[in-house]
């Protein structure tokens, strides 16, 4: 098991527009050894998702897994999910109020607006074609990975920079408001 190196919000690197990743280069050992350190790094780290730019990569390629994530217990759990030079189409003009962290900002989370049912394209780590539906609250960790690559952190997003708020005033104040929200998007657009 390798863990990477996370930079932090300040570094270059989370602000520039990563390159898409050649097709024949997916297989390659030096990609496939990047998409398994970056799933050991997300683990490591408690998080629902992580995106190369994090680890000073600046390529198109994002992990996501949510679920027996004691950072977001009340998250849906979604598998284990490479994704390679993805592009999200919204499939609805709904937003929902998402409370984000990011591993790139420690200690902080805040709200941001998230379309609940999103289309992804791209590819995964045997460099086949994939295109899928994500409907509920995982959609959002998606479009947070996506923003990664195109150098955009949740902070730039917040419907209002009042909501940002420490994890420990999160979980004091907001987070039971937040458990109920999750619950009615999973309602109203999760998996059908
Ligand atoms: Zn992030």
């Amino acid at each position: 098991m390798t863990t990477l190196d996370i930079i932090n919000v300040g570094h270059p690197t989370l602000r520039e527009i990563a390159a898409e990743i050649p097709v024949d280069e997916i297989k390659s050992a030096q990609i496939q050894r990047l998409i398994d350190d970056l799933i050991d790094t997300k683990r490591a780290a408690n998080g629902a998702g992580i995106a190369a730019s994090q680890v000073n990569v600046a390529l198109r390629l994002f992990v996501v897994e949510a679920g027996s994530n004691p950072k977001f217990p009340f998250k849906p759990a979604y598998p284990l999910t490479v994704m390679i030079n993805p592009k999200i189409s919204f499939q609805t003009a709904e937003r929902f109020e998402n409370f984000e962290g990011c591993l790139s900002i420690p200690g902080l989370r805040g709200v941001v607006h998230r379309c609940p049912v999103i289309r992804v394209q791209g590819y995964n780590r045997d460099a086949e074609k994939v295109d899928f539906e994500i409907r509920g609250v995982s959609a959002g960790i998606f479009q947070h990975e996506d923003d990664h690559l195109n150098g955009v952190l949740y902070t730039d997003k917040l419907t209002d920079t009042k909501t940002l708020c420490t994890v420990e005033e999160f979980s004091t104040r907001y987070e039971k408001k937040y458990k109920e929200m999750v619950v009615n998007v999973e309602q109203a657009y999760g998996p059908v």
